[in-house]
């Protein structure tokens, strides 16, 4: 199964097919979600190397418009296409290494991210990660305060526990969001406009979900869905594709969003029969 998936990637990638596809449709948005980035990656599923990491970044700011997600957000408020192939960084949980081994990228090419981030896990150690052996240290108060003081970053929220929101009552719902978008707001002086729903699939939020970040002012919610977005998607379902620590050709493909974006027009039409 591996096998067919590389030489699909292959294809499209040697033949140029994908890179076409990309200025074919310079309308779409390419929001692109990671957790963490380390030195030595322990955890396929949420590491990227910090050398794979510097190289998906040079690619971004050479083939992409790297943008912050919120002037994204501000385009598909209006219904209007941001820039040419826009793209947007967004980072989950709360690790130290956002400050230690992400900021300086950032700086170096001077590319916006945004932050989504678990109260609960920031100055409390360790983060509790469902692979014990690669536990990673969450922030402290003081290192999310400078993280949040550069003008590359915006700070997101990602609930207080980090629960299966679609899970939780109305009422608990309300309040991991509520609070978390408050004491975000609270330790980095800064407004929370966007939330990005932990685990993120189809199954982690639901529609309450969506009405409950609505009410409580946010401006957009974020899912895990591997496809681009474009300004007819809903607000509060934004797709964010999943970055692994892959090699950068299977990085242009996956970003290109080519593959996903035709299956999901296809699922849509069998949805529509
Ligand atoms: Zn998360």
């Amino acid at each position: 199964m591996k096998f067919i998936k590389y030489l699909v990637f292959a294809l499209l990638h040697f033949s140029g097919i994908s890179a076409l596809y990309c200025l074919c449709t310079p309308w779409r948005a390419r929001i692109l979600c990671y957790h963490r980035i380390s030195e030595f990656p322990r955890d396929p599923l949420l590491d990227v190397s910090k050398k794979k990491f510097e190289e998906q970044v040079k690619y971004l700011t050479r083939c992409y418009t790297p943008m912050h997600l919120s002037d994204i957000v501000e385009f598909f408020y209006e219904k209007k296409t941001p820039h040419r192939l826009s793209c947007a960084l967004s980072f989950d949980d709360g690790s130290e290494d956002w400050l230690s081994l992400v900021i300086p990228v950032l700086k170096r090419y001077n590319v916006p991210a945004t932050f989504f981030t678990t109260t609960g896990f920031i100055g409390n150690g360790l983060i509790p990660y469902p692979h014990p052996h690669a536990p990673a240290r969450a922030l402290t108060y003081e290192e999310l305060t400078a993280l949040a003081a550069s003008s590359l970053v915006t700070i997101g929220g990602h609930t207080v526990t980090h629960p299966h929101l679609s899970r939780l009552k109305e009422p608990e719902m309300r309040e991991e969001i509520k609070t978390s978008k408050r004491m975000l707001e609270l330790w980095t002086g800064k407004l929370v406009n966007l939330y990005a729903y932990p685990f993120g699939n189809e199954a982690d939020y639901n529609e309450t979900t969506k009405r409950v970040t609505k009410e409580e002012g946010l401006k957009a919610g974020f899912s895990i869905e591997e496809r681009t977005a474009t300004s007819s998607d809903d607000l509060y379902e934004l797709p964010r594709m999943v970055i692994f620590d892959e090699p950068l050709w299977i990085f242009k493909v996956r970003v290109s969003g080519i593959i996903d974006d035709f299956l999901y027009f296809f699922k849509q039409l069998i949805k529509s029969k």
